[in-house]
């Protein structure tokens, strides 16, 4: 009877986790399908999550306008149809616009149909407002499940290099500054946030992000660090014919 009911719960339990967390660790460990670096790049690729933000995001375009710096932006779907005009902005200034799921939800809660249809839709929303196809895809968190690769093999799977806690606002601004200034400019890939509402998050961070980055780049571009163009993420992963 107790060996019936230990079978019962074991189970299921085995099959969820292969399905989730031993996907998101044999992928992550292995990199297969996905790019977590520049291959043989000079200089540091700056990627944004979460947006668009009707306060934060603005900010963030017009600071990198100035310095002339393009980047990647994860948006979620549904943030990207509330602020469409946001959208076409970073459209115009030459960034580029990749999948972050139409809603922020985890890929270990989604079924591989589920997994399908938050990129799908995110997909057509980034169509519809800019014309162009996405060409890149993060999920949420960071996380796969056995599905995500084969449901999203027409998109590129960025993942990083550099993570540095800038969506808590518990991480001071000296620590974040820190974390920035030690990121070798050798095909680093850095994921910053420029919104705060998704579960985990603090709504402000963004603000403590955009002032640390501001004096950032501006130190960089003293020293002469290059800022990596979204298109050259997709030129080093050709030429070398595989994925890193
Ligand atoms: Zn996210």
């Amino acid at each position: 009877m107790r060996k019936g009911i230990l079978t019962f719960f074991a189970i299921p339990i085995l099959i969820y986790s292969l399905y989730t967390y031993a996907a998101t660790l044999l992928i992550r460990i292995t990199s297969i399908g996905i790019r977590k670096k520049v291959c043989n790049g000079t200089g540091i690729a700056l990627t944004f999550d979460d947006g668009p933000n009707p306060i934060y995001t603005p900010r963030l375009l017009d600071l990198l306008a100035h310095y002339n710096i393009k980047a990647v932006f994860f948006v979620v779907g549904r943030h990207a149809e509330n602020y469409p005009e946001i959208i076409q902005r970073m459209h115009a200034e030459g960034h580029s616009i990749g999948i972050h799921h139409y809603e922020h939800v985890s890929t270990w809660r989604l079924t591989p149909q589920q997994t399908h249809q938050q990129i799908k839709r995110t997909a057509k929303v980034i169509k519809e407002l800019t014309g162009s196809e996405p060409t890149f895809y993060r999920p949420p968190w960071g996380r796969f499940n056995l599905a995500t690769l084969p449901v999203s093999r027409q998109f590129n799977t960025i993942m990083w290099t550099h993570i540095v806690g800038d969506w808590k606002i518990r991480t001071c601004d000296e620590q974040l500054s820190k974390r920035l200034r030690a990121i070798p400019a050798d095909g680093s890939i850095v994921v910053l946030h420029d919104d705060g509402s998704n579960p985990g998050a603090d709504d402000e961070a963004p603000a403590h992000m955009l002032r640390v980055l501001e004096s950032y780049i501006q130190e960089a571009t003293k020293k002469g660090t290059r800022f990596i163009a979204p298109d050259e993420l997709m030129k080093y992963g050709q030429e070398h014919g595989h994925v890193h």
